[in-house]
């Protein structure tokens, strides 16, 4: 039984860009959920962190030598408005490691207690936000999207106050790094061009090696956005809290916090409690990873070179590529949903049917998966104008098998997810074990999990969502 073997990059970096910090510690820390395929694909022996060592070590109670334990410094846009001092005030970040197959991951314990960026805040975690994260975050990995995945969630036995008193956990996510666009702010609004050049020099070994310059970085992480963005927004995925300090400069998907899945489909979704004006609601995330990416690029135009106007002239040009790179990758995504390949004609049928699905709120998990076997049309109540575009579609000749891969049966829905949270809360993970069997295997049909294909009733619907606050 081995530890794992940490392998630190960050902590090499200047000492003013993150805090030594120890986890605050578990009093009674019990194991809910141990990823053990994610242990494999990092190389991490799942029977030593299913025994003592490894519990102490996610619980946060004693680290194994090596480990890191740092507490991340960052700034950020909040719903537009600049906070220049965030920082990780509820997770400590543990170490790197690196897998078998050579890449490299941070482990971090979220909601591991007050750190220094803690500020009002405990620093802690109740069970409700882990099991979401695990769930969300463990489901797009199952469904190829880049995301930050969880290897465990612990229970605390600990108690968190928030409007009642609620049971403490712990998440230990996994990410392939942990910077953020509010990372590069952090410096960025300091003027710290030293430590931009060392979290950038960081960053392009790290993530995208073959940038040749500082230009090409963020050529680079602009294309990455692009393709997650449209990846959300084919599974009607909303973040929920875009904020530049919850996007990832690897292209992964990070801090669940409100995130959910639309059940019945309109533009317009939103579900977070705090996201009163629906700025980050679902058809307004390409616009917002713009406005985000735009900050990034404001971080690095000093690192572009002396001439400062041909700078911005490259910078401006770069995040301006956004919108082709999003539409290409949009148009793909949604065009395979369909069965088809990307085609304007294909694209067109994609609007008519997304028409249709907004001006009824038909379920969008539903209606494109019930395009392979017939029971679309039966999430429609105008089916007239349904079975008037279905004849269009079908004499296009879509491919079932492009479909099948393209179109969930399962997604976490919001009510299911709430149902285990309340169930755990009550002592029974039974629910979000279920689920998250269920949801590994999104495309899988299967009999046993029917149930968890349908949209909630009307008394399950959950209309709003909290960070993890
Ligand atoms: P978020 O946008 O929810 O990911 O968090 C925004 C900022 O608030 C980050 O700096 C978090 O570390 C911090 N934060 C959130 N919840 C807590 C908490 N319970 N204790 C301390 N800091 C927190
Ligand atoms: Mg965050």
């Amino acid at each position: 039984m081995n530890a794992p073997i940490f392998d630190n990059s960050y902590t090499a970096l200047p000492p003013r860009m993150f805090a030594q910090v120890a986890p605050e510690g578990s009093t009674d820390p019990q194991l809910i959920a141990l990823n053990l395929d994610l242990a494999d694909r990092l190389g991490l022996d799942g029977d030593w962190l299913a025994g003592p060592e490894g519990l102490a070590m996610l619980s946060g109670n004693a680290l194994p030598r090596g480990a890191a334990s740092i507490a991340q410094a960052y700034a950020g846009h909040q719903f537009g408005h600049l906070s220049p001092q965030l920082g990780d005030g509820r997770a400590v970040m543990i170490g790197e490691i690196v897998a078998p197959d050579g890449a490299r991951f941070d482990l971090q314990l979220k909601g591991a207690g007050r750190t220094p960026f803690s500020r009002q805040g405990d620093g802690k975690s109740w069970l409700g936000p882990v099991l979401r994260e695990y769930l969300d975050s463990e489901f797009m990995a199952a469904a190829g999207v880049p995301t930050t995945r969880a290897l465990a969630a612990i229970a605390t036995g600990d108690m968190v106050y928030r409007e009642t008193i609620l049971p403490g956990a712990v998440m230990t996510r996994v990410a392939s790094s942990h910077v953020r666009v509010g990372t590069f702010e952090y410096f960025g609004v300091r003027g710290d061009i030293e430590a931009l050049r060392a979290l950038t020099d960081h960053i392009i070994a790290r993530h995208y090696p073959d940038a040749a310059d500082v230009s090409e970085l963020l050529e680079q992480v602009v294309g990455a956005q692009a393709g997650l963005v449209a990846q959300w927004m084919a599974l009607g995925f909303i973040h929920g809290v875009m904020n530049t300090d919850n996007m990832a400069i690897s292209g992964e998907t990070i801090d669940y916090g409100p995130a959910a899945f639309m059940d019945g489909y309109h533009p317009d979704t939103k579900f977070s409690s705090i996201d009163l004006h629906g700025r980050y609601a679902w058809a307004e995330q390409p616009h917002v990873a713009v406005w985000n990416l735009a900050q990034f690029a404001s971080c690095l135009i000093p690192l572009m070179g002396a001439d400062q106007d041909k700078a911005i002239e490259r910078a401006t040009r770069a995040v301006h590529g956004f919108p082709d790179l999003y539409q290409a990758a949009w148009k793909k995504r949604f065009c395979a949903k369909l069965g088809l390949p990307a085609s304007d004609a294909a694209v067109g049928l994609v609007n008519r049917l997304l028409d249709l699905m907004a001006k009824e709120r038909a379920d969008f998990t539903i209606v494109f998966a019930g395009l392979s076997d017939g029971t679309a049309r039966d999430a429609f109540i105008d089916t007239g104008a349904f079975d008037l575009w279905r004849d269009d579609w079908r004499s296009s000749g879509p491919d079932p098998e492009i479909m099948a891969r393209a179109n969930p049966l399962r997604i976490p829905r919001n009510h299911r997810i709430e149902q285990a949270i309340q169930a755990a809360v009550g002592g029974d993970y039974r629910p979000f074990h279920r689920l998250d069997a269920a949801l590994r295997h999104p495309f899988e049909m299967r009999e046993e999990w029917a149930d968890l294909s349908k949209p909630p009733l009307e008394a399950e619907r959950v209309t709003r969502t909290f960070c993890g606050t």
